[in-house]
């Protein structure tokens, strides 16, 4: 599609959208609390299934306001909507194996955070990633996946050099690089970092227990130390 076109499609569907967003978007941190209580809904199977309803979806035809982008992996069994506890347009989704940041991936989260002004992007990979698997795994390939398996090897090639379970420590590497190439994307996202516009947290989900795990680093750890409120407070 040509660009001219794209910025007038864009530009025509967002109209409505973004008049209001600026004036409702919460803070990163309350939404990524508002994960977090989402997520213990999963873990202890109490879900509340927000935003599911007729009504929402009526509403979503005229404007949509995601508060959080996810990045995680297209793998059946971590969908977020469900692990977050989270409704029709709460979540602004990119899924993609092994929950890499190619060109097209990070275009679809310069969409969602520049105009749809989404505060907090979370990079959640999980236990027992079969593209992590197979980056780490010697042997060829077929079709397109060496492309995608390439983005991954680093994180195991770092892996190999640390204790512990390899598959483990490739899945939270490999998330960690993405949160630092996310970070540093310029134009775009790299100035919505460093403005405060944008938070990007990493996350690694455990399919036994349910559990997400947010890492810890140098920006998100205040964060992430937070404790979750005893009630959740659905944002807008
Ligand atoms: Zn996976």
């Amino acid at each position: 599609m040509r660009s001219g076109m794209m910025r007038t499609l864009a530009g025509a569907a967002l109209c409505s959208a973004v008049a209001t967003a600026q004036d409702t978007v919460p803070s990163a941190a309350a939404v990524l609390r508002e994960l977090q209580v989402g997520n213990d809904h999963h873990v202890a199977k109490r879900y509340q299934h927000p935003h599911q309803t007729a009504a929402r979806q009526r509403e979503l035809t005229s404007t949509q306001h995601p508060h959080a982008i996810v990045l995680s992996c297209a793998d059946s069994r971590v969908a977020p909507e469900i692990i977050l506890d989270q409704g029709l347009g709460d979540l602004f989704d990119v899924r993609v194996a092994g929950n890499v940041a190619s060109d097209t991936e990070l275009a679809s989260i310069e969409y969602a955070a520049l105009h749809l002004h989404t505060p907090l992007l979370v990079v959640m990979g999980h236990q027992k990633c079969g593209a992590v698997t197979a980056a780490a795994e010697s042997g060829d390939a077929e079709g397109h996946l060496p492309l995608l398996l390439g983005l991954i090897r680093p994180a195991v090639e770092r892996a190999k050099t640390q204790p512990g379970d390899l598959i483990d420590n490739a899945v939270r590497l490999n998330v960690e690089n993405v949160v630092q190439q996310v970070r540093g994307s310029a134009p775009v996202l790299a100035a919505m970092v460093e403005r405060g516009s944008l938070m990007v947290v990493g996350a690694v989900y455990s399919l036994d227990t349910g559990r997400v795990a947010w890492l810890p680093d140098g920006r998100t750890r205040t964060v992430a130390r937070l404790e979750p409120p005893r009630q959740s407070a659905r944002c807008p």
